[in-house]
């Protein structure tokens, strides 16, 4: 057997080049492997559900729906990844089979691929062709980024639609966003016609001038704010409604928002800090003067070792300590796996239905948004639920997916434990309606359960009524 001579660095780095692209080329013919897949599984999902073509709409529609969920909770990612990923699967095995060929042959890599049917979305369907042809045709020489910017320019070009009409179209789509970023900071968006935009920059920019200007002039000290900052201050106090002479940072907003403490903070020694709901941590001043200036901030008193939620319920400030509250904070956001809206945007659902003898107890009851809500009733989707709030979910394919409360409450433990036995505790007594639709419930301070035994009597249990 004779030894290969070794090769030289630059040929062993060609070779390693070579393997790269290879890789590439395995990885996009598995991609487009992968979309074909997609769409084979999504033409059985009619056969599981029971829909055919001659199926009213709606039915195909939740078809549609719980093939969604079933992808989306199997990849592990967003309903939405998973909605895009199918579509796009419809559109690369019809009408854009050339981009899927393109993609299998290693051509154009998937981004392009998805820029692509971004971008050819919103032209008509008769000019689609057209742009796909004409898409691809230098596609293999650009940079993603090149690629976006000639398509971009290539739709203009060739859409038959005058842009005041698109605009116009575009006008519905107009929305603000909060995105949480990092140190306690978060991004406001504000998505909008570009003239009502830079009108607002240059309102800010003139507010922030004439502040300066007052600053310098008036011959007392000048405002040490940045003209930056002080463009921001303005918009915010102008979009909450605040004015010099509010002493809450907040303005006139009274948001039903709730702070959870260690409970060490309040003995004035402790390294977690406060958590803002639907945020995350605080620091230690803004909880303070948060819950200082607004009573709708909500205590929630937390283990200073586990982080378990203790007690939701008795603060210096006013707390609804009724069931729905309860469900809230234990549920954060709705339950359906990967989901992400919050709960007080979704419907207390019955686990188990009113109709069929499920109770409204806490161990029945979880949010669900409104999607996932009519998911559960029309299509093949079941869930069951413990008494610790975990759910189990089975998809019409059989898979199984769990789902834990957000913020599970610490089980109670001690003499007064409630008539049902152990952990956790029970919540404000049964409501006598269905809860399912409203977050309608009665709290009684009959519900309320004795203090653990132990002997950390600050700590009152989950269902202990405003002071
Ligand atoms: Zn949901």
């Amino acid at each position: 057997m004779t030894t290969l001579p070794a090769l030289s660095p630059q040929a062993a780095l060609d070779a390693e080049l070579s393997r790269i692209v290879e890789l590439d080329r395995v990885i996009r013919a598995a991609q487009a492997e992968q979309f074909r897949r997609i769409e084979a599984a999504r033409a059985l999902v009619a056969e599981v559900e029971g829909v055919t073509d001659a199926s009213p709409f709606v039915d195909r529609e939740f078809a549609m729906r719980a093939f969604v969920a079933e992808l989306g909770t199997t990849l592990v990612v967003h309903e939405a990844t998973a909605g895009r990923l199918i579509a796009d699967a419809r559109l690369l095995t019809g009408q854009f089979e050339a981009t899927l060929d393109a993609l299998a042959g290693g051509v154009v890599c998937v981004g392009r691929v998805r820029s692509l049917l971004e971008i050819a979305s919103t032209i008509p369907a008769e000019r689609a062709g057209e742009f796909e042809a004409l898409a691809l045709g230098r596609a293999p020489q650009e940079t993603p980024s090149a690629f976006r910017r000639r398509i971009r320019r290539l739709r203009d070009r060739i859409h038959p639609e005058p842009l005041a009409d698109r605009q116009q179209r575009a006008r519905g789509e107009r929305r603000v966003c909060f995105e949480p970023a990092e140190d306690g900071m978060g991004w406001l968006s504000l998505f909008l016609e570009a003239e009502r935009g830079i009108a607002i920059m240059a309102h800010l920019d003139a507010l922030a001038d004439a502040q300066q200007r007052a600053g310098s002039g008036s011959g007392g000290a000048s405002d040490p704010r940045t003209r930056a900052q002080l463009a921001l201050d303005f918009a915010a106090d102008l979009l909450l409604g605040r004015t010099a002479a509010d002493a809450s940072p907040l303005g006139v907003v009274t948001p039903k928002i709730y702070v959870t403490v260690p409970a060490l903070t309040l003995l004035g020694h402790t390294d977690q800090p406060a958590e803002l709901d639907g945020y995350g941590p605080i620091d230690d001043d803004t909880a303070r003067r948060l819950t200082a200036h607004a009573p709708s901030f909500h205590r929630i008193l937390t283990h200073p070792e586990t982080g378990a939620y203790l007690s939701y319920g008795r603060s210096t400030y006013r707390v609804p300590a009724d069931l729905a509250g309860y469900l809230r904070i234990r549920d954060g956001s709705c339950r359906f796996p990967g989901c992400s809206r919050r709960a007080n945007r979704a419907d207390i659902d019955h686990t188990t239905d009113w109709a069929t003898g499920g109770p409204t107890r806490h161990d029945n009851l979880a949010h669900l948004c409104r999607k996932h809500h009519r998911l559960k009733h029309h299509t093949g989707w079941r869930m069951t639920q413990t008494p610790n709030g975990d759910i189990r979910w089975t998809s019409p394919a059989g898979r199984e997916h769990h789902s834990t409360p957000t913020h599970p409450f610490a089980p109670m433990s001690g003499p007064h434990v409630n008539a049902e036995g152990s952990a956790p505790p029970s919540p404000p007594a049964d409501a006598t309606q269905p809860a399912s639709g409203t977050a309608s419930t009665s709290a009684t301070k009959s519900a309320a359960v004795g203090a653990p035994s132990d002997s950390s009597a600050e700590i009152e249990p989950p269902w202990a009524t405003a002071a």
